[in-house]
């Protein structure tokens, strides 16, 4: 089979895969999805368990190196632990990790870690339970706890949290968030509002930014210190030197995220490709071009064809999400059909 590197003609070498499992999701973000009506891919439009590994055995052929399973929602997959038990026995084992809602995750945590999960991500944006009833559109927010306490109970630990902040809805609850991750020994990261919202809602000004993030953790006594030597890694971590609620935390875990993907773009660095849950290969969240791998798959293709594919989309990797430019166009997938 091929071997080499994903290198793009701006020199960055892709290493990171995000893999769409489905587009279907259990809850209803205002700030992905819509109340109701999006079309769902067909199941025969979606890529088989043998074809998502299949594809990433091409991948790991060419240097990538960690995968990040994620959707819609990838635990509303029935063999979710097939997939990850799949991708484990690839050589070199990739490191595998989950992006989820946790709705469902405190049934399924063991399973996942059994079948070879080494990390997770789950969304919390409040804790108030009527508010995340508002901002998901579903009453879910004791199962979500639960799943976040039965991962880290199988082994996930460090349980890294996102958040998304929106004005006039959780971004009063931002410290509270943070005493509550650092209480519990989660890795809090606050992520920058994008525009990728089925509704289109989404505009600058309205955006909550890193930098009033920042501002909203030191009005509340939140004493942080950049980490530096971010390196690939989108998010900028804090240690949080000192709070409101210091003597109540559990250590070592004192750090804070950001992931300012708007106002601190951190594209030169991107190392990351996605694959939707129908075998396209995007190059970047915002991309308005895809590379159609399912097509060639069916057909018949031969690992070498499939990663002739994809070293010709990543050389063609666009510089950056062009977020700011006059001409930007939101891309016509949503991010729950893209996989955040
Ligand atoms: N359903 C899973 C979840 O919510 O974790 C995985 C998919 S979701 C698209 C992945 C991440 O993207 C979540 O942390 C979610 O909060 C974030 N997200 C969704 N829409 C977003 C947007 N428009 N801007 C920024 N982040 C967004
Ligand atoms: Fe579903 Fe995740 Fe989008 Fe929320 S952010 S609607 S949980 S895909």
């Amino acid at each position: 089979m091929r071997s080499g590197e994903l290198r793009d003609r701006f020199g960055r070498v892709a290493t990171d895969l995000r893999i769409s499992l489905t587009d279907l999701c259990s809850l209803r973000c205002t700030y992905c999805m819509p109340a109701e009506g999006l079309t769902w891919l067909s199941k025969s439009a979606r890529l088989t368990d043998a074809e998502f590994v299949r594809v990433a055995s091409v991948f790991v052929g060419l240097g990538v190196r960690s995968m990040r399973l994620t959707g819609g929602e990838p635990l509303v997959h029935p063999t979710l632990p097939d997939v990850i038990a799949g991708l484990a026995a690839l050589d070199p084992r990739p490191e595998i990790s989950l992006t989820t809602n946790g709705v469902t995750l405190a049934h399924h945590a063991r399973a996942l870690t059994d079948a070879g999960l080494d990390r997770i991500n789950v969304s919390v944006d409040t804790l108030d339970r009527e508010r995340f009833a508002r901002l998901t559109r579903r009453d879910r927010l004791p199962d979500v706890l639960a799943g976040v306490a039965a991962a880290a109970a199988a082994g996930l630990a460090p349980v890294k949290i996102n958040a998304v902040l929106v004005r006039d809805s959780n971004l009063e609850e931002a410290p509270r968030l943070l005493g509550w991750a650092l209480r519990e020994g989660y890795r809090l990261r606050f992520i920058e509002h994008m525009p990728l919202d089925a509704d289109h809602t989404w505009s600058r000004a309205d955006m909550v930014t890193a930098a009033e993030i920042l501002d909203v953790m030191d009005a509340a006594g939140y004493r942080l210190a950049a980490r530096g030597g971010r390196g690939h890694a989108p998010a900028e971590e804090f240690d949080v030197l000192d709070g409101p609620d210091r003597t109540e935390w559990a250590e070592p875990v004192g750090r804070l995220g950001v992931i300012a993907s708007v106002t601190r773009p951190f594209c030169r660095e991107c190392d990351r490709l996605r694959l939707t849950a129908d075998g396209q290969l995007r190059t970047c969240l915002f991309a308005r071009t895809e590379t159609d791998l399912r097509g060639p798959l069916r057909a018949g293709a031969t690992d070498d064809e499939l990663a002739d594919l994809l070293i010709s989309a990543v050389s063609d990797k666009q510089a950056g999400h062009g977020i700011d430019d006059v001409t930007f166009v939101q891309p016509d997938r949503t991010m729950s059909a893209i996989g955040g």
